[in-house]
């Protein structure tokens, strides 16, 4: 279970309504059973529950079961796409291991809105569930024009299904965390949009072969590849 307070072995934490009701109603869990909490900054505690109602729940803490360590900075940045399809990437793209996940507005996005508390949730449930010790941080929606002009300078890879894009392969030995992978709308980018993110030094167009995947296949597709290559 993820808890976002200070961790440290012999407190006692309250979980959230959420993890309450998971652990009472979905899970059947009761008081004096055992779980286990993290988070990235304090690691992992072994923890017996301590009080369960419908909506809290509070944990005692023993022993520190791992240390906090490095995790691997690739980032997502992706068009804000239908919710099922963005829910989806959200959930793969934390159990691979994604730091930060940027939605990004481009021309052709036809989500309205993108729920950042409700992306966030699922993240931590996606962290909880494949024992990583961070959950990636949700950035709120912005139109990819400001997202590219406050990136830091780290490589930003463009998945670019077509117009002259190097094969992800040719750019695999010079690949280093950390790294962003930017994947485009249910409709793709447009043209002068892809240009102008491409103009920037730290664009590079990449392909993952000749057929045109979905963007949330891409996504997924794409961070599986940049993790192996130059993650962990
Ligand atoms: N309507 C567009 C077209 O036919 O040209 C297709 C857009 S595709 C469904 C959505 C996004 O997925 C693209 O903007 C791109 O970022 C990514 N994508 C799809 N196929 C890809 C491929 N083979 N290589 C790299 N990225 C791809």
């Amino acid at each position: 279970l993820f808890l976002d307070d200070a961790l440290a072995e012999g407190a006692e934490r309250h979980g959230t309504a959420a993890q309450a009701h998971h652990l009472g109603t979905v899970l059947r869990r009761g008081v004096g059973e055992a779980v286990r909490v993290f988070n990235a900054r304090d690691g992992e505690f072994a923890a017996t529950i301590a009080h369960l109602r419908k909506d809290r729940c509070a944990f005692a803490l023993g022993p520190r079961l791992r240390a906090p360590g490095p995790e691997p900075d690739l980032r997502l940045v992706v068009a804000a796409l239908k919710r099922d399809a963005l829910d989806w990437v959200v959930e793969k793209a934390t159990e691979l291991g994604v730091s930060v996940i940027q939605p990004v507005l481009t021309r052709r996005t036809v989500a309205e809105r993108v729920n950042t508390e409700r992306l966030s949730a699922i993240a931590r449930g996606a962290a909880e569930q494949c024992e990583r010790l961070s959950v990636p941080a949700l950035r709120p929606a912005m139109p990819l024009h400001r997202a590219l002009d406050g990136w830091d300078g780290a490589p930003l890879l463009v998945a670019a299904e077509r117009r002259g894009a190097a094969p992800v392969a040719s750019v695999a030995s010079g690949l280093r965390l950390p790294c962003g992978w930017l994947v485009g709308p249910e409709g793709g980018f447009e043209g002068a949009e892809l240009d102008d993110a491409t103009r920037r030094a730290f664009v590079t167009a990449v392909a993952l072969g000749p057929r045109i995947l979905r963007a949330e296949t891409a996504a997924v597709a794409g961070l599986a590849v940049l993790q192996a290559l130059a993650g962990d």
